[in-house]
């Protein structure tokens, strides 16, 4: 009887990656995917904790499994990543999901098959009755956790794209931000290894390497060999064959001439970033300690524009940060309307308890509500203005998944990042194609191959 496991995964592209290696840990045991409609036998939440609707939704997905572990009281049920990072949380989890019986942290989930071989002999035990239940490991950083884990395997999953993490960690200390308490201080990778892992790729037939990290732009600060992030995109411009580079996330602090230059030099990273700005506040970003302002980020567009006009940039904005009147947020608004992103992720702030704005006295629901609504409103104007712009236009695209809902059709990215739908098959994921845009929908484009 073969065993399954399943691995649901919340929050940022970092944990999809972490998900990767979680898959690459069980497929090393002997555990298989489990199939739809299949009984699993691991069931792993790999969690995030930036905002309270990821955790809600994690802990209402951790409940459902108690009848799942009263069917089968074999199934093993871990809950690994961020939330259980944060102080007490982990006991929590133990106190008030007693039928869980892993619980790890950020930087220890390469020890799942440890933790999982020892509730194994637990149970084992116990039947024989001369064992006390496994309480799981420690969930705090480890002593060891300035060294990088080289040794998990990863199970790829996202072809023709691949994940590749150059830093972990943070040292920013934004004031509503839980990840530099959960995830340690910042720790690059060697050079040597991240272009190790991105020949790899390349060599295995990946087309778009995504390289990760909080803040990439810090990419190289504690190796004291003078390696920085520029260094990097331009050893990783000079591998051989047919591939893209993008990058997340950057830090507007952090971002550097030297980075655009690689930038725009390059044909193989993509005229496309992301940059968060948050605010377009100056007091609302100086209580936010994000240590850049309004007049930072604005001459920052325009050197990646100056540099590649036609660059695609995205960014997140979070609306009611407890000082922000509407004054700030009417600040806000007008960067939007200034730099006019192709697309913004949106959201309301929500006290991370630890950090210091949690300490804050809080905006009222209703007028966060309020104001994203009208955020919401002029970015998806500006997305539909900017979707428009492409039709007519021969755009290079990456075919990257089968469209999920046309039959028939295929869908990939621009170089810029926007998503394109158009007629294919699956044959054709993992391909470069030209595609004549006809029609645009919101932040979506559609159109037809271009014949050769
Ligand atoms: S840069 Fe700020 S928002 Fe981003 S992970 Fe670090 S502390 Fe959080």
């Amino acid at each position: 009887m073969p065993l399954y496991y399943k691995i649901n995964t919340y929050g940022c592209q970092m944990n999809v990656h972490e998900s990767e290696k979680l898959a690459g840990l069980l497929e090393g045991m002997g555990y298989i995917c489990c199939p739809e409609g299949e009984h699993a036998d691991v069931i792993v939440f790999n969690t995030c904790c930036i905002r309270d609707t990821a955790e809600r939704r994690a802990l209402g997905n951790i409940g459902v499994t108690k009848a799942e572990k009263k069917r089968d009281p074999n199934v093993i049920i871990a809950v690994v990543g961020c939330m259980p990072q944060q102080d007490g949380v982990s006991q929590a989890i133990r106190e008030k999901y007693p039928y869980v019986d892993i619980v790890l942290g950020t930087r220890n989930i390469s020890s799942l098959p440890e933790e999982i071989g020892k509730v194994l002999a637990s149970r084992e035990a116990k039947r024989k009755k001369s064992d006390k239940r496994y309480r799981g490991a420690d969930t705090r950083l480890p002593e060891n956790y300035l060294e990088i884990d080289e040794a998990t395997p990863t199970l790829r999953t996202s072809f023709p794209n691949a994940w590749v993490n150059i830093i972990y960690g943070c040292n920013n200390f934004c004031s509503y931000c839980i990840v530099p308490y959960v995830r340690g201080r910042e720790l690059s990778r060697s050079m040597d290894k991240v272009l190790d892992e991105v020949k790899r790729c390349v060599d295995d037939g990946y087309k778009e390497i995504t390289l990760l990290g909080q803040n990439v732009n810090s990419y190289g600060n504690d190796l004291s060999d003078g390696t920085n992030f520029a260094k990097l995109l331009h050893e990783i411009d000079k591998i051989e064959g047919k591939f893209r580079v993008r990058f997340m996330t950057s830090h507007p602090k952090d971002l550097t001439e030297a980075v655009m230059d690689e930038m725009a030099a390059s044909d193989k990273i993509c005229s496309n970033l992301h940059l968060p700005i948050q605010s377009g506040s100056d007091k609302v970003l100086r209580d936010m300690n994000r240590r850049y302002d309004r007049a930072r980020y604005l001459s920052l567009i325009e050197g990646l524009r100056c540099r590649m006009p036609d660059i695609g940039i995205t960014t997140d904005i979070m609306v009611g940060f407890p000082t922000e009147t509407e004054e700030d947020f009417l600040d806000t608004m007008d960067i939007v309307e200034r730099v006019r992103f192709s697309n913004a992720f949106t959201f309301i702030y929500s006290p991370r308890k630890g950090t210091p704005a949690a300490k804050m006295e809080q905006i009222p629901y209703a007028v966060k509500q309020e104001r994203i609504g009208r955020l919401i409103k002029a970015q998806n104007r500006i997305t539909k203005e900017l979707s428009d712009a492409y039709t007519g236009g021969v755009y290079e695209v990456l075919a990257e998944d089968v469209a999920p809902k046309y039959e028939g059709m295929i869908c990939g990215r621009t170089e810029s990042g926007r998503l394109v739908t158009f007629g294919g098959d699956p044959s054709d994921i993992g391909k470069f194609f030209d595609v004549r845009i006809t029609a645009s929908r919101s932040a979506s484009l559609f159109g037809n191959k271009e014949e050769k």
